[in-house]
């Protein structure tokens, strides 16, 4: 970089030093980036003084999406998810998803958005099926946000005769609840409230929510 001047000062007295940013995927991982910025010795302006961060930012991302996209696919293969007929509903091109998960095809951002709308709520490929009717929709949304929120809560009465016990998946535990009051009983790492939750305005009430 010994051709390159300061933007600010037009000094050379300049020195590359690197920095790192992290972006968080879809499943909640921490990627880091590893960027490059520079520093002026004589006008002391530091930065990305070429622009030479939006490549690597946009390569990161791009690999993110990759990656993304593969991991979202082997839970479908893995979970017994049947490509063809998910194709057929949501009117894909056969062996669509084959081809994203080798790699061969980048879905664009649509597409992407789509299987991770299906990924997040899977009885979207039956509503898919069933020709996206109406009063089927409905019900298969009812259905599927009944039961979530029956494995969410499960009524508890071994401490307190109004607690509601609310089991987290994401592995925080289970958290105790007064059924009248709302307030929480025990420790938890995340302070939600029965009435809360159907209101589905916690990060787990969201998780599950059909809006
Ligand atoms: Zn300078």
């Amino acid at each position: 970089m010994s051709d390159n001047i300061c933007p600010a000062c037009c000094s050379a007295n300049i020195s590359q030093y690197e920095k790192s940013e992290t972006i968080t995927d879809f499943f909640g991982v921490e990627r880091g980036i590893r960027l490059i910025e520079y520093s002026c010795a004589d006008c002391g302006s530091t930065g990305d003084f070429f622009n030479e961060n939006d490549d690597f930012i946009q390569a990161a991302l791009n690999e993110i999406k990759k990656n993304e996209i593969v991991q979202m696919l082997e839970e479908f293969s893995a979970n017994k998810v049947n490509f063809a007929s998910a194709e057929r509903a949501l009117g894909l091109p056969q062996r669509t998803f084959a081809k994203w998960k080798s790699s061969d095809v980048t879905p664009n951002a649509a597409a992407v958005s789509l299987l991770k709308m299906v990924y997040r709520f899977p009885w979207l490929v039956e509503v898919a099926d069933n020709k996206y009717n109406y009063l089927i929709s409905q019900k298969i949304m009812i259905q599927n946000a009944v039961s979530s929120l029956i494995h969410l809560l499960s009524i508890s009465n071994i401490y307190d005769s109004n607690a509601i016990t609310v089991s987290d998946e994401s592995s925080e535990g289970s958290l105790f609840f007064n059924a009248t009051s709302g307030q929480q009983l025990s420790s938890g790492t995340t302070n939600i409230t029965p009435s809360i939750l159907m209101k589905s305005a916690s990060p787990i009430g969201a998780q599950y929510a059909n809006r």
